[in-house]
């Protein structure tokens, strides 16, 4: 069976037709009638698909804890995405609150719609007060 699908990999978004037998990406090629890649692909569209079925993909949150609780050199482990957008939730006020907005950086991705990065890029300007943002799509 043939998908068309857009290529997650970066902002070029090259459009790309996979094969799929056994609910499996079995290879990739690129889509001629896509006017932005005219069937060419780079190495991370033709071949970068592995991990869609990998076994060892994550598929929920991991929060490094030790006795319950995050820790640097604690023990990966699942967590809920509340959880983890908790963590990470207080983790950026925390260096904000000691080291200001600039001590963190926003790099986003091209998996990402051009909305979802233009909300994030708001967000790292209006609420975390910095001007460091970066994206994938740089090529
Ligand atoms: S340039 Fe490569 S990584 Fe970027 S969208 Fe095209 S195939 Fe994907």
């Amino acid at each position: 069976m043939k998908k068309s699908v857009v290529c997650p990999y970066c902002g070029t978004g090259c459009g790309i037709e996979l094969e799929i037998r056994d609910n499996k990406i079995v290879s990739a090629e690129g889509n001629v009638n896509n006017p932005v890649n005219e069937g060419h692909i780079c190495l991370k569209g033709r071949y970068g698909w592995d991990y869609v079925s990998a076994k060892d993909r994550l598929k929920t949150p991991m929060i490094r804890k030790k006795n319950g609780t995050f820790s640097r050199d604690g023990v990966l482990q699942p967590a809920s995405w509340d959880e983890a957008l908790g963590l990470i939730t207080s983790k950026m006020k925390q260096v904000k609150n000691d080291f200001g907005g600039d001590a963190i950086v926003g790099n986003f991705s091209a998996r990402s719609t051009v909305e979802e990065n233009y909300l994030a890029q708001k967000f790292m300007r209006a609420v975390l007060k910095t001007n460091n943002v970066d994206h994938c799509a740089r090529i």
